[in-house]
């Protein structure tokens, strides 16, 4: 073994910092790591939101979320969405009043779609029904088995 002392660099200063990758890669999101690695966002970097009601299971309505409006979802009991259309954050009720309580967030199978389930004052739907599907069946043609 040498005793050669280990060549010491900048003595006084501080070490440079080692290179940093991108900021896209090392910036630390709103989300625990575990989850932000599980999700699998779309191009626009959203994620589809089923969202239920806790008691009687209704699905009440879809929308979509990027991560930091999972992070406000998860952490501040109310719904947030991320609106493509108008490219900003909107939490459920707000001008409405038909203000979405947090009960439970589940990510799917695959990671590409959460369920949300929650307690729905009011309308969910922005029409006025209770939630976006009332009201809106489609004709179907089932095949009759045997
Ligand atoms: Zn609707």
């Amino acid at each position: 073994m040498s005793e050669q002392p280990a060549p010491v660099q900048n003595p006084g200063l501080t070490a440079p910092a080692a290179p940093s990758p991108g900021p896209a890669a090392s910036a630390p999101g709103p989300l625990p790591a575990g989850l932000a690695a599980a999700l699998k966002r779309d191009p626009a970097g959203l994620v589809a939101a089923v969202v239920q009601q806790y008691d009687t299971n209704e699905v009440l309505m879809l929308g979509w979320m990027d991560d930091e409006a999972l992070h406000r979802t998860m952490t501040t009991g109310r719904v947030t969405f991320y609106s493509r259309s108008r490219q900003e954050y909107w939490r459920k009720g707000d001008t409405s009043g038909h203000v979405q309580w947090v009960k439970s967030v589940a990510l799917d199978c695959d990671g590409d779609a959460l369920l949300v389930r929650v307690d729905q004052v009011g309308a969910a739907c922005h029409t006025g029904t209770r939630t976006c599907f009332d009201g809106r069946e489609l004709d179907i043609s089932p095949v009759q088995a045997g």
